[in-house]
This record gives structure tokens, C-alpha cells and sequence, in this order.
């Protein structure tokens, strides 16, 4: 199945470059970002000028990396909430802004504003282009948009990226598994996107409804993942079953859709080894930092993503800490011959304690906001996992006080409105249950409450 590898170069005056004139071309869109960004934003001006730097003074990489300082989600926050309502960071008059939406995320940290410009929206339904073509999908085919749309904007630029691009898209994340199934084998799939546990669960309806993928989709080429780590061996499965390529994907709210994506070899090599996804380079300047000593990380070691996007009018994004935990690859890992770096396909996780569950961005800081305000709650251990259905599953076992009523009927009257202000906070809905004594689990750090258990359960 590995042995050819077609290669679908999706912007040849790019993909074809010496990494030498990729560099060239960089460094030239990151000058003129620079230089743009400082007279226009006064968020980012304001904060290069109190770092003692100016556009002038960036003459390399490395000066760019040690002077101009990094913005995190709290920054933003902080500007949005002192410059209501967009922030300070908008570099274009009002009158140009064309859309706005909020990131995901209900509680916790809070939600960032992000405004777009009419360029800005073309460039942001365009980011997935060659991450489709590079998988061999082709405007014209029938491709499925699996993730539920609701109030957060990445499904929504997902599924108006596919039309862009000219894919005839069914856009089924709101309907039950069984019927999105019906759907595919009346309107056969060439394509689709979820994510791997959702991939899992499908697999597991496939076989209850007796559908072979194989048989029933033979046109299926390519599945697109993202935002949500597994291993090799459930890929091979996976590829296996569906009879269809595996795409692994990294996105960033903040820089406005696609940031990497696997190319035509996949997200996993012959040899068992892990693959690479892309960043495209000539659109961001992606930056892999290990944490501790601000250097870049080298070939296959860890490092923190700070994304810097060029060209974004509305709201600039310089040096921004995604939060997000990487595996460095150079382009020389990668068979395809393309100039651009990347990071490991499979392996994102996070710095911090944020959890994805069904497409939402979940802070278990807020639930231990809630939960642990109850007067009559001692401790409480979360849990993510995936059923035996295939379904994702977030629990949230209590240990009530000593001292609480013993009143089953009580007891379990405050579960239920646990339960309801969960999924008011968090948008995410959770089973919350009673733990046996000495059930519930006690740790030093409050990160510990959460036990993600999904990869294992895949
Ligand atoms: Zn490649």
C-alpha cells in the first residue's frame, strides 16, 4: 500500500524551493509583518516598544526570537478586557472588519475576540486547500464534515474551507452515527473529517450495521484528523479498514484555520516510525521553543508552538504562545522533498491543563470552580474516556463530606445540579456520580484530578 507514493504538489513555486530560497521568502514576509504590525497595532506596539525594541532593530532570526516578546491567551484577554470590545490589537479601521467570533472555551480562562477583514476570511478558508489536495481530494468529490457545528468557530470555517474549495460537503455532526452511516452509502464519501475517537466509535458502528468501508466506499480516499494524539498500530488499523489514507492536522484558532498538515506520505512511515505534518512556512512563521531555555527545539525534541502569521490584517498575531507540546522534524525527514519544516504527526498535547472533549476546549479548573464550592463535596477526580460504544465520555466522581446529609434522595438531587452547571459552564455535558469511600483519589497537584484515558482506549 506504501511502496508508491504519489506526490501532489498543490503550489509548485513553494513546495518546489530550496529550503536556502524558502528562508529568502520568509524572512521578507516576516520583515514587512513586522513592520506593519508596530505602526499599526498599538497592543503590539506598546509592547515592543516596552521590551526597549523596534521593527529596526530585528535584523535576524535570532534577534526576532530574543527581542520581540511572546503574547499569550491572558494578554489578549487582558487587552480585550481593558479595550472593550475587540482590544487594542486591531490594525485596520472598523469599517473593514467583516466578521468576529469568539474562541471555544465557555469558563475557565475566558473567551478571546478574534476579528476578521474581508482578506482575512479568504485566507482562512483557503488554509486547508493543500492539506486536501496534498491527501489527492479534489473539488468535485463528496466529502462528510463530522464535528458537530455550534457556537465555536473552528467547525464553522472547517466546513465553509471544504465549500471553498469546492468540495460538495454534508455537513452530519449533528446526527447519530448510524444515520450519518445511511448517509455515506446513499452519497458514497471520497472524504471526511472527525477526530480519532469519533473515528473509533464510527469503526465500531460500521461493523454493527455490517458495512465494510472497503466495499461500500470504495472512492473513499482520505480522513482527516486533528487536534487529538494516537498511536502508529491504530492508524495501520484504521488505514486498514476504511481502505483509506489517514491526514493528520494542526490548527490555531488565533492564526485563522489550518496551520499543518500531514503530505501524501502520511502520518506514518514504513518502517512504524511516525510521519510529519507541514507548516507552511511561506504563510506562518512557526517557531518550536523548549520552554525552559527559550531555544528552538532541535530534530525530534519537544518544544512549545509560538505562531506568528503573516499578512493577517484585522489582528496580527505575533509570537503567540499556543501552549500546544510538540515534536520538532525538519523537512529533511520527510520523503516528499518539500522545504518546510514541521512537527510530528500523532503527538500534540498541551503545556497546560487544557483538555479537548468533542470539539470543545475544556479548562478543569472550571469544574473544579464548581464542584468544590459545594459545601458538601470534599474532593472529586475526573475522568476521560471512551465507552465500549465508542462514545467519549467525561465522568466526575464526588466524594461527599463525612458530614453531608445521608440522604440518598438529597444526595443525589445535588449530582443533578452538578450536572446541569457543568454543561451550563462548560458546554460540555458529564456524568456525575457518587464515589465509594476512599474511591476518589488525592494529589498534591490539582492537575492530577483529571485522568485523560482516551488514547489508551482508542
Ligand atoms: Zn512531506
Amino acid at each position: 500500500m506504501r511502496k508508491h507514493v504519489e506526490q501532489r504538489i498543490f503550489n509548485p513555486i513553494v513546495e518546489r524551493m530550496s529550503r536556502s530560497e524558502l528562508e529568502a521568502l520568509r524572512w521578507r514576509r516576516l520583515r514587512s509583518t513586522l513592520e506593519r504590525t508596530y505602526a499599526a497595532s498599538p497592543f503590539y506596539r506598546k509592547r515592543m516598544q516596552r521590551a526597549g525594541v523596534t521593527p529596526d532593530d530585528i535584523r535576524t532570526p535570532e534577534d526576532f526570537r530574543n527581542r520581540v516578546p511572546m503574547v499569550d491567551k491572558l494578554d489578549v484577554l487582558a487587552d480585550q478586557r481593558e479595550h472593550p470590545p475587540l482590544g487594542s490589537a486591531i490594525a485596520v479601521p472598523d469599517a473593514l472588519l467583516e466578521y468576529c467570533f469568539l474562541t471555544s472555551g465557555t469558563s475557565g480562562k475566558g473567551q478571546e475576540v478574534h476579528a476578521y477583514t474581508g482578506a482575512d476570511v479568504t485566507e482562512s478558508l483557503t488554509s486547508w486547500a493543500s492539506s486536501l489536495h496534498w491527501a489527492g481530494v479534489m473539488p468535485g468529490d463528496v466529502a462528510y464534515h463530522m464535528v458537530p457545528i455550534g457556537v465555536t468557530a473552528g467547525p464553522v470555517t472547517l466546513l465553509a474551507s471544504f465549500q471553498r474549495y469546492g468540495l460538495r460537503t454534508f455537513a452530519v455532526g449533528n446526527m447519530e452515527g448510524e444515520a450519518r452511516l445511511e448517509m455515506m452509502r446513499r452519497f458514497p464519501p471520497n472524504f471526511f473529517s472527525t477526530g480519532p475517537v469519533y473515528l473509533r466509535r464510527l469503526t465500531t458502528i460500521c461493523r454493527e450495521m455490517g458495512i465494510d468501508p472497503r466495499r461500500d466506499f470504495p472512492a473513499l480516499k482520505a480522513i482527516k484528523l486533528g487536534s487529538f494524539g494516537f498511536d502508529v498500530p491504530w492508524a495501520r488499523e484504521m488505514e486498514a479498514f476504511w481502505g483509506a489514507k489517514l491526514i493528520d492536522t494542526y490548527a490555531s484558532t488565533q492564526c485563522g484555520g489550518g496551520i499543518a498538515s500531514t503530505c501524501e506520505h502520511g502520518t506514518y512511515l514504513a518502517d512504524g516510525r511516525r510521519g510529519m505534518m507541514h507548516f507552511p512556512e511561506h504563510k506562518v512563521w512557526a517557531e518550536v521553543l523548549n520552554p525552559q531555555t527559550g531555544e528552538p527545539a532541535r530534530e525530534d525534541e519537544e518544544g512549545e508552538v509560538i505562531l506568528t502569521a503573516f499578512g493577517r490584517e484585522a489582528m496580527p498575531i505575533l509570537r503567540f504562545r499556543t501552549g500546544d507540546k510538540v515534536v520538532f522534524k525538519s523537512h529533511r525527514q520527510c520523503a516528499c522533498g518539500r522545504p518546510f519544516d514541521g512537527i510530528e504527526a500523532g503527538t500534540v498535547s498541551r503545556y497546560d491543563t487544557m483538555l479537548k472533549i468533542r470539539g470543545m476546549n475544556l479548562w478543569p479548573e472550571a469544574v473544579d470552580a464548581i464542584v468544590l464550592a459545594h459545601p458538601e463535596i470534599d474532593e472529586y477526580n475526573g475522568r476521560l474516556g471512551v465507552a465500549d460504544n465508542g462514545r467519549e465520555v467525561a465522568r466526575v466522581l464526588v466524594e461527599f463530606k463525612a458530614t453531608a446529609s445521608s440522604s440518598a434522595a438529597h444526595r443525589a438531587h445535588v449530582l443533578e445540579q452538578l450536572r446541569s452547571q457543568i454543561k451550563e459552564c462548560t458546554g460540555v455535558g458529564m456524568e456525575v456520580c457518587e464515589a465509594a469511600s476512599g474511591e476518589v483519589e488525592r494529589f498534591a497537584y490539582k492537575e492530577k484530578r483529571w485522568k485523560d484515558q482516551r488514547r489508551e482506549q482508542l
